[in-house]
């Protein structure tokens, strides 16, 4: 583990982290800094950097933790819908969000911001050519 790594650190409890679920492989804790409360992160407590790069059935479990967490926030918040997502910012060990959604933008993107916060805009489709394309080149870069 490396040895500045600040999540490695909160795995091996050597520092403090509001824990919401443990096990051998798994840690989820708040987030300091919370889009809404009860925003939680699941970290695998081996160093990775980059989700895509954890092996299989470490991702999973992150997965099935983050499912459980959000089956929870939807009891406790009311919440319709609960967002997962991987960004790669901040820390650099591989860490899954969850956040209960209370508003579409909670998690967004400035594309969907383009008509205001109370809209959801639609960015611009592209050609179908250049669709097929691009679906092509993802699709080739899987086999
Ligand atoms: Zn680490």
């Amino acid at each position: 583990m490396p040895a500045d790594c600040l999540f490695c650190r909160i795995a091996a409890g050597e520092l403090p982290a509001h824990k919401v679920y443990e096990d051998d492989a798994i840690l989820a804790f708040l987030d300091l800094h919370p889009i809404r409360e009860g925003h939680a992160l699941v970290i695998p407590k081996d160093h990775h950097i980059w989700f895509e790069d954890l092996p299989e059935a470490l991702a999973t479990r992150v997965t099935s933790c983050a499912q459980a967490i959000a089956r929870g926030m939807k009891r406790i918040y009311g919440v319709e819908r609960v967002s997962m997502f991987y960004t790669g910012i901040h820390v650099p060990h591989a860490h899954a969000h969850v956040v209960p959604m209370h508003h579409i933008h909670d998690v967004t993107s400035l594309e969907y911001l383009k008509d205001g916060p109370e809209k959801f805009s639609a960015p611009p489709q592209l050609p179908p050519e250049r669709m097929a394309r691009i679906a092509s080149e993802l699709g080739e870069t899987l086999s």
